[in-house]
C-alpha cells in the first residue's frame, strides 16, 4: 500500500470556531493506482491533498506512507518521504524567466544539495542534462528547451510542470486541479498525456479535479468527498449520474451533523458548487 489513511480527522481553528475539514476519513492507495478525489467546494480536497504530501499533519487517526506511519517520521523521513512525492498545482509554479530546460532541471532541486545546486545551475552534468530532455521530449516540448517559461503558452507551461516533476523522478503524483487553467481541448490532451505518462512510468497519481468528464474518461478510480467524507470511491463504470447529484447537491448535511456536535460551536461552512457537466 503507498498510502493508507485510517479514521484520519483534520480540525482546523478558525476565527468562527472550529471547522472540521476530514471526518474519520479511511482511504487506501495501492502502488500504481490513478485516483481522482472529486467533490464540491469545501469538501476537503485540499486538506486531504496537503495531508497525502505531508505538508499537514492530521488532528487523529494514522496516515502511513509506503508502511510507515508519518506521524512517527523523524525529520529526515519526512525529508525522504517528500522526494518520493512529486507535486502539480493549477498555478504551475514555473520560474518564468528560465528555460524551458531550465524549469525542467528543476524538478531535481529537492534532491539536491545547495553546492549541487549552484553547481548544476551554472553546469549540469550529462546526466541531467539528458534526463531533463528525456522529460521535455516525453512532454512534446524538446524543441521549445531553450524558450523562457513565460514565453510558452497555457498548455505548454502545463505540460513542462509535468516535465519537471517527471525529473524529480518520484514514486507518487500529486495533482491539485492540474487541467483547470487549461481550456476542454487542451486540458483533454494534458490529462491524456499526464495519465500515460504515470501509467507507462509506473507512478501513483491522486489529482484533485472538479471536471466530473475529465474524471470518469481517464482515472480508472474515482473517490468523491463531500462534507468532510468520502461519499463514494469506485470505478467510474459504477458512478452513476445520482451519486453525482448527491455529491453535488446543495443541501448540505455535515452543516447540521457539526452544529449537533457538542465539540464544535457553530462554525459557518461556505459551500459554493460547481455544476458537473451531464455525462
Ligand atoms: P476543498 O479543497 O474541497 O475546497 P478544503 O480542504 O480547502 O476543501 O476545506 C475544507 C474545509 O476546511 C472548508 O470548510 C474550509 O473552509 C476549511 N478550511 C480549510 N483550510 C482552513 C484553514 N486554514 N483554516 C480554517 N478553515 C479551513
Amino acid at each position: 500500500m503507498i498510502y493508507s489513511l485510517k479514521d484520519i480527522t483534520k480540525n482546523y481553528q478558525s476565527r468562527n470556531g472550529p471547522v472540521r475539514a476530514l471526518d474519520r476519513l479511511t482511504l487506501d492507495v495501492q502502488p500504481f493506482e490513478r485516483v481522482a478525489l472529486l467533490g464540491p467546494s469545501g469538501a476537503g480536497k485540499t486538506t486531504l491533498f496537503r495531508l497525502l504530501n505531508a505538508t499537514l499533519r492530521p488532528t487523529s487517526g494514522t496516515l502511513s506512507f509506503d508502511g510507515s506511519d508519518v506521524g512517527a517520521m523523524s525529520s529526515r523521513e519526512l525529508r525522504q518521504m517528500r522526494r518520493r512525492i512529486g507535486t502539480i498545482y493549477q498555478q504551475h509554479q514555473l520560474v518564468p524567466s528560465l528555460s524551458a530546460f531550465e524549469n525542467t532541471l528543476c524538478g531535481k532541486l529537492g534532491s539536491w544539495s545547495l553546492l549541487e545546486t549552484i553547481r548544476s545551475a551554472a553546469r549540469p552534468t550529462k546526466r541531467d542534462t539528458e534526463q531533463a530532455m528525456a522529460a521535455l521530449e516525453a512532454v512534446g516540448l524538446a524543441d521549445k528547451r531553450n524558450a523562457r517559461a513565460d514565453e510558452l503558452s497555457g498548455g505548454q507551461q502545463q505540460r513542462l510542470t509535468i516535465a519537471r516533476v517527471l525529473m524529480q523522478d518520484p514514486d507518487v503524483i500529486l495533482a491539485d486541479e492540474p487541467f483547470a487553467s487549461l481550456d476542454p481541448a487542451l486540458a483533454e490532451s494534458v490529462a491524456s498525456l499526464l495519465l500515460e505518462l504515470v501509467q507507462n512510468g509506473k507512478r501513483t497519481l491522486v489529482a484533485t479535479l472538479h471536471d466530473v468528464d475529465l474524471a470518469l474518461r481517464y482515472f480508472p478510480r474515482v473517490a468523491a468527498l463531500r462534507d468532510a467524507r468520502i461519499v463514494f470511491d469506485k470505478a467510474p463504470s459504477d458512478v452513476s449520474s445520482e451519486d453525482l447529484d448527491t455529491l453535488y447537491s446543495n443541501d448540505s448535511e455535515s452543516e447540521v451533523d457539526l452544529r449537533a456536535n457538542s465539540d464544535f460551536q457553530e462554525a459557518p461552512r461556505e459551500f459554493k458548487h460547481k455544476q458537473h457537466r451531464a455525462r
